[in-house]
C-alpha cells in the first residue's frame, strides 16, 4: 500500500475580493509579506528534519544492538559504531543551531533571514546524510518498507526542498554576507 507524507495540492483563487479588514500589509507589496513569513516558518522544516534525524539515528541504534554478524552485534564492528557516532554528533549540532534560530525568531533579532536559512539549511542536510546512513545500518531491511528508514529518508528529503530549497538557502545566506 503506498502511503502518502503529505497530501498536497494547488489552491486556485480566481477573481477573489479580499474585505479591507483581512488584507495583511499593503497592496502590491504581498511578496515582501511573504518572504517575511518565510523568514520564520522555514523553522518548521528545520525543526522537523532534526526529529527525523533523531528518529533515524535511534532506530539504527538499536538495530545495531540487535543484529549480530560474524560473532557479535554490528554495533560492535567500528565501521557501524563510527557511523552511529557521526549520525548522533551531527544531528546534535544540527538540534542546537535550530534553537538559536528559533530563539533568534522569537527576540525578533536583526539578521534573523540568515540565521532561519542557516539552521534550515545544515537541519535538512544533516537529515538527508543521516537517514541514508541509517538505511546503511539496516542493510538490506533499510531498503523494504516493512522497516520505518527508507521511508524516513524519503521524508527528508522534502525537508530540502520545501520552504525554500537548499539553493536558495545558499542564496539568502551569501547575500547576507556581501
Ligand atoms: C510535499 C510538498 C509540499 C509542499 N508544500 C508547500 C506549501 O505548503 N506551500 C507552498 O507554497 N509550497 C509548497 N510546496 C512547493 C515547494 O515549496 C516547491 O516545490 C519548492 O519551493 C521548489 O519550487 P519548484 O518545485 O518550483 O522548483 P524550481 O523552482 O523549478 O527549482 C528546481 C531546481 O532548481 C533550483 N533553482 C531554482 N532557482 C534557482 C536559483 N536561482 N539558483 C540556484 N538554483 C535554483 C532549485 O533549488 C531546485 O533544485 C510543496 C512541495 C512539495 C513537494
Amino acid at each position: 500500500m503506498r502511503s502518502f507524507g503529505s497530501p498536497t495540492g494547488s489552491p486556485v483563487f480566481d477573481a477573489v475580493r479580499v474585505p479591507q479588514e483581512n488584507v495583511i500589509g499593503d497592496p502590491e507589496k504581498g511578496l515582501r509579506v511573504a518572504l517575511g513569513v518565510l523568514e520564520r516558518t522555514r523553522l518548521g522544516a528545520a525543526a522537523q528534519a532534526v526529529g527525523i534525524a533523531q528518529g533515524a539515528t535511534n532506530y539504527a541504534n538499536q538495530y545495531a544492538k540487535e543484529r549480530i554478524t560474524f560473532g557479535k552485534p554490528i554495533h560492535e564492528h567500528q565501521g557501524i559504531a563510527f557511523k552511529l557516532a557521526e549520525m548522533e554528533a551531527r544531528t546534535a549540532a544540527a538540534r542546537e543551531l535550530t534553537y538559536r534560530a528559533a530563539a533568534a525568531s522569537d527576540r525578533d533579532e536583526p539578521g534573523l533571514a540568515k540565521l532561519t536559512s542557516m539552521a534550515k539549511l545544515i537541519a535538512s542536510d544533516t537529515a538527508m546524510w543521516v537517514t541514508t546512513e541509517a538505511v546503511q545500518v539496516l542493510g538490506g531491511y533499510g531498503y523494504v518498507s516493512e522497516y520505518p528508514v527508507e521511508r524516513m529518508m524519503r521524508d527528508a528529503k522534502i525537508t530540502q526542498i520545501y520552504e525554500g530549497t537548499n539553493e536558495i538557502q545558499r542564496i539568502v545566506i551569501s547575500r547576507a554576507m556581501r
